[in-house]
């Protein structure tokens, strides 16, 4: 008997599909909104200049490829710390916060997945509906029952809080609730700062544990304001995780950049917090990579540096702003017969457009625009080359 006669084929990933499907139409005319990954206005993944500064620097001192600790770089977990906290936070003073350099947030995530199943094995864990589809798959992998709670209402294309808070209300101590701390995805709508302080109250009452995921710092409204939800749960003193990614806010996908921070009770509860965070990763990967990790580490540390980089990611921000814009007034243009005023309102890398699922097949074989069949676009794909082609495709399979 063959050891693999019984093995299934696994479903593809609908979105790294997409991508494949996309690679393989021959139209030139073809755009790709399915990836959620950021392009400039020459349709390119941009290499930062602050990157590029960082990493030649690197070269030239020739540094050796040891093996570095398990949880990281000690300058990256610290800016790290610095980024999502502040660096004035009582929190870093008192060494009431964990922090483990990460393949990326999805390793963060999965690295807090495997503690907290260690910990709390019968705890359930709640994402938001809908959510980045990695969110359920991943802790439900790790081991959990993952059940989903009321976010998006479609008709008003905002958030629906009453039904959250109904749902979170529900729920038995030690739920781990997954949260989007910034730039939502796949919707792009997020919670008011009111809502933001209400949800707060209630995890501390209700004893649910906060997993707060942020991928998008930067993309929203700017790097501080991004950190918000982050904040009003490091002041509220709530034992929280947080999962950050690098990929977007450095355009470095490929070198897995991101981290998990755990907020503590006391310094000796982040020692012994940290010991195991160190347990998961030493038998999971056993150490991160060194370069993206340094590249960052220098980028944030460094004054020229920094400043570089947050000119870049500004204008990142404010590019994608501008596609949000300039898409409204093209719809509005052509005639659409809706108003998608709102995509205005929605922060983020993506848009959830509202077009149904038929819509975007006909996008896909009428127009060779590509979008999830949610109707998820990614608004960081559009550029001054491509608007004009998707405005009036979505114009023709709307009218
Ligand atoms: N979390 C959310 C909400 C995301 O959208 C993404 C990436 O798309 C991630 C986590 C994963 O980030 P990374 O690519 O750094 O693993």
């Amino acid at each position: 008997m063959n050891l693999f006669s019984t093995v299934e084929l696994a479903p593809n990933d609908p979105i790294l599909g997409l991508n494949e499907t996309f690679n393989a139409d021959p139209r030139p005319t073809k755009v790709n909104l399915g990836i959620g990954v950021y392009t400039n206005d020459d349709g390119r993944i941009p290499l930062l200049r602050a990157v590029r500064e960082a990493e030649k620097a690197r070269l030239e001192a020739a540094v050796p490829r040891g093996y570095l600790p398990i949880d990281g770089i000690t300058a990256y977990n610290s800016a790290v710390q610095k980024l999502l906290f502040g660096a004035a936070s009582p929190l870093l003073a008192q060494g009431r916060i964990a922090t483990v350099q990460a393949l990326g947030g999805t390793g963060a995530l999965k690295i807090g997945a495997d503690f907290l199943r260690r910990l709390n094995p019968s705890a359930k864990v709640a994402v938001s509906n809908p959510s980045w589809e990695n969110h359920r798959a991943l802790f439900q992998a790790a081991g959990f029952e993952v059940v989903s709670y009321p976010y998006y209402n479609a008709e008003t294309q905002d958030v629906d809080f009453t039904s959250l808070v109904n749902a979170f209300n529900t729920y038995a101590p030690g739920t781990i609730v997954i949260l989007h701390a910034c730039c939502h995805n796949p919707t792009g709508v997020d919670l008011t700062p009111e809502q933001w302080q209400q949800v707060v109250h209630i995890v501390k009452e209700r004893q649910l544990v906060p997993f707060l995921d942020i991928a998008y710092q930067g993309f929203g409204v700017g790097i501080e304001e991004d950190a918000a939800a982050v904040r009003l749960f490091a002041e509220a003193g709530i034992n929280s995780f947080i999962a950050n990614s690098f990929s977007k806010s450095f355009s470095l996908y490929g070198e897995r950049v991101g981290a998990l921070s755990v907020i503590t009770s006391s310094e000796a509860e982040t020692l012994r917090v940290l010991s195991q965070l160190k347990l998961v990763i030493r038998t999971t990967y056993s150490n991160p990579p060194t370069h993206g990790g340094a590249i960052v580490a220098a980028i944030l540390n460094k004054p020229e540096l920094r400043a570089l980089w947050e000119q870049e990611l500004s204008e990142m921000r404010e590019r994608i702003l501008s596609m949000r814009g300039n898409l409204v007034a093209k719809l509005k243009q052509y005639g659409a017969n809706r108003d998608f005023e709102f995509v205005n309102r929605q922060r983020g890398m993506f848009s959830y457009s509202g077009l149904s699922a038929q819509h975007v097949e006909r996008l896909r074989t009428e127009f060779g625009i590509y979008a999830v069949s949610t109707g998820r676009i990614c608004v960081a794909a559009l550029n001054t080359r491509n608007i004009e082609t998707v405005a009036q495709a979505i114009t023709q399979v709307l009218n």
